[in-house]
C-alpha cells in the first residue's frame, strides 16, 4: 500500500550529506556495548499500522536507538519511557522495545519523526528539518482518512510539524499555536494536535516529564482516536 511504499522510499534517501555521512560513521563506528551488532545506518520510516488513529513524532533517531536497530524508538532510553507508557494504556503488545524482531505490535498508533537519520548531538540543522519534511508530508496524507489525534513531542518537533501539517492540506490556526506540554489544538476538518515534553533523558530523569504526565497526554490523544 501506500504507506509501505513510502517507507521504502524513506530508508533509500541520502539528500541530507551531514547526516548520511554521521548515520553511516555511527554504525561503522557502534558503541563499544553494541559492537556484536549490524547497525541499520540508513533513514529510519514511521512504525505501526498503517491505517492508524493517533501519530506520534517525535524529532529524530537516535544514533544507537533506531539508527541501531532500524525502528522509531527502538533501543534507547526514550523508547523504553514512550513503550512502557503506550503499553500500560493498551497500544503496545509488550512494554519494551529491544530490537526490530521483537515482535512488537501497536494498536492503533504510529510513531514516526519529522527527521529520518539520526543527527549528530541530536540536533538537525533547520535546513536538514526543512529538507526532511516532505516524508513527513507524505505519511500524513496517507494516514489521513483514519487520523484522529497527533501528539508532538517536544518544540522542535511541534516547529517542523506544524508546516508540515499545512503542507498536507490541514488548516493549521493562524497565528501558529506556540507549543506547550499539554496544550490541545483542534484543526478544522482534521485531527487534534496534542504538545508533549519530549521522552529523552533530559526530560525524563529531571522529572520534568514523569510517567503520568506522559500516559495523561497519550491517553487524552488516543481516546480522542477512538483507541
Ligand atoms: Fe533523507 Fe530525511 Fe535522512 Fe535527510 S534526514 S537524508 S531528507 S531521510
Amino acid at each position: 500500500d501506500g504507506i509501505g511504499r513510502l517507507d521504502a522510499r524513506i530508508t533509500g534517501c541520502r539528500a541530507c550529506p551531514r547526516l548520511v555521512a554521521w548515520r553511516e560513521e555511527v554504525a561503522r563506528t557502534k558503541r563499544a556495548a553494541f559492537a556484536d551488532q549490524a547497525y541499520w545506518g540508513r533513514p529510519v520510516p514511521g512504525f505501526g499500522p498503517h491505517d492508524a488513529s493517533l501519530l506520534i513524532v517525535g524529532l529524530a533517531p537516535a544514533a544507537h536507538g533506531a539508527n541501531r536497530t532500524g525502528r522509531m524508538f527502538t533501543g534507547d532510553r526514550s523508547g523504553e519511557v514512550l513503550f512502557r507508557a503506550l503499553y500500560d494504556l493498551g497500544l503496545a503488545s509488550r512494554p519494551d522495545a529491544v530490537a526490530a524482531d521483537d515482535g512488537l505490535t501497536l494498536h492503533g498508533v504510529r510513531l514516526t519523526s519529522p527527521v529520518r537519520c539520526a543527527p549528530p548531538a541530536n540536533k538537525p540543522t533547520p535546513a536538514e528539518r526543512d529538507t526532511c519534511r516532505p516524508w513527513l508530508v507524505t505519511e500524513l496524507e496517507l494516514l489521513r482518512p483514519t487520523l484522529r489525534s497527533v501528539v508532538v513531542l517536544g518544540a522542535f518537533g511541534w516547529q517542523a510539524t506544524l508546516p508540515a501539517l499545512t503542507a498536507a492540506g490541514l488548516s493549521v490556526p493562524r497565528p501558529r499555536p506556540v507549543f506547550s506540554h499539554g496544550t490541545r489544538v483542534a484543526l478544522a476538518d482534521g485531527p487534534a494536535l496534542y504538545g508533549c515534553f519530549h521522552v529523552s533523558q533530559r526530560n525524563t530523569f529531571t522529572g520534568r516529564l514523569t510517567p503520568a504526565m506522559l500516559r495523561a497526554v497519550l491517553h487524552a490523544a488516543a481516546t480522542e482516536a477512538g483507541l
